[in-house]
């Protein structure tokens, strides 16, 4: 039976709806939520990510404070901007689109981010805080991979996830949070990378599946068994004559075989995607009912 396809797009815009009705209260209340973004340079991608998140910003009813950098800027002034939204109380949530240009020090400008104010959640404290299960900024892909099960009704407790792929961004976040003793978590996970002996051993024991890997073709339909869930945080662009742009977007999956055999699966594009721009815009929110010392759900 093919799989039931989980539309992100459509859960995006549903949790988007939520979010401008809470934003809607919150200004009731005198509160206006505000992230500010910054982007150094002229790299297209990254330009088009952040003139994203600045519409939906404004779709939600969020304040968004854009600051574009020069290229060739400096250490000095990206820390002196992120310096100034740090102490600027209009400011709930602080954007460093990434990568930087080469010469930066990314990791220092991370870690000069008000950890209160971190919601990519990139930030040491709060991965060391989600790591112990206490309250912080959950970073915005793995949130968005989880939230996505929820709202299509996957049941993660006790479950055998497999995810494929290590990174700080995707895969050790993914695998801290889905482990949590807690509702959304409970799982057991096994995590998979290039040094894995056997991969198709690990994924085709695995309930829930997620892959990323950044590799297109990663897993075939061999590699899954019947039933499986699967997730795929892939974004990979291959060559394709038949598109004006002269590529397409593919995932990690063989998604036309895979899909057969899954009972849900999430399509690239229009998948985990739109979610992360989402879960970057409800910690804003978050963010902003703290600062005001509202507890959630109020
Ligand atoms: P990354 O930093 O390159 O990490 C990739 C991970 O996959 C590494 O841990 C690597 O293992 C592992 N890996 C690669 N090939 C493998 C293989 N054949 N078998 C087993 N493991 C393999 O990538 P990332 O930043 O996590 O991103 C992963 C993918 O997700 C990319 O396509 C990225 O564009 C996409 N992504 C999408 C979103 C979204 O919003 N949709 C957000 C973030 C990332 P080693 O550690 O051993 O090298």
């Amino acid at each position: 039976m093919a799989a039931q396809i989980i539309d992100g797009k459509q859960v995006a815009a549903d949790m988007r709806a939520e979010l401008k009705d809470e934003v809607a209260r919150l200004k009731e209340k005198g509160i206006v939520p505000g992230l500010g973004v910054v982007l150094v340079g002229e790299d297209p991608a990254s330009k088009s990510y952040v003139t994203a998140k600045e519409r939906t910003c404004e779709e939600i009813g969020i304040h968004s404070d854009d600051n574009r950098l020069p290229a060739e800027a400096s250490q000095k002034d990206l820390m002196a901007l992120v310096e100034k939204m740090n102490k600027d109380p209009k400011i709930n949530g602080i954007l460093v689109q990434l990568p930087l240009p080469k010469h930066l020090n990314e990791a220092e400008v991370l870690l000069a981010i008000d950890p209160a104010k971190d919601v990519d959640g990139f930030h040491p404290m709060n991965v060391g805080k989600m790591v112990v299960d206490e309250k912080a900024f959950l970073s915005c892909t793995p949130h968005g991979v989880i939230q996505l099960l929820i709202r299509s009704g996957v049941k993660i407790e006790g479950a055998e996830v497999v995810i494929v792929g290590r990174s700080n961004i995707v895969g050790k976040p993914l695998a801290n949070m889905l482990i949590q003793k807690n509702p959304t978590g409970n799982a057991t996970v096994t995590v998979c990378h290039t040094r894995t002996k056997d991969l198709a051993a690990h994924t085709k024991r695995a309930d829930i599946l997620i892959a990323a890997a950044g590799r297109p073709n990663t897993i075939t339909a061999d590699m899954v068994k019947e039933g499986v869930v699967v997730i795929d945080v892939g974004v990979n662009r291959v060559e394709d004559a038949t598109k004006k742009r002269g590529y397409r977007l593919v995932g990690d999956v063989d998604f036309e075989a895979v899909k057969e055999k899954a009972s849900f699966i999430t399509p690239v594009p229009g998948g985990v995607g739109p979610m992360t721009i989402t879960m970057l815009l409800y910690n804003t929110v978050e963010s902003a009912k703290r600062a005001a010392g509202l507890a959630p759900g109020e």
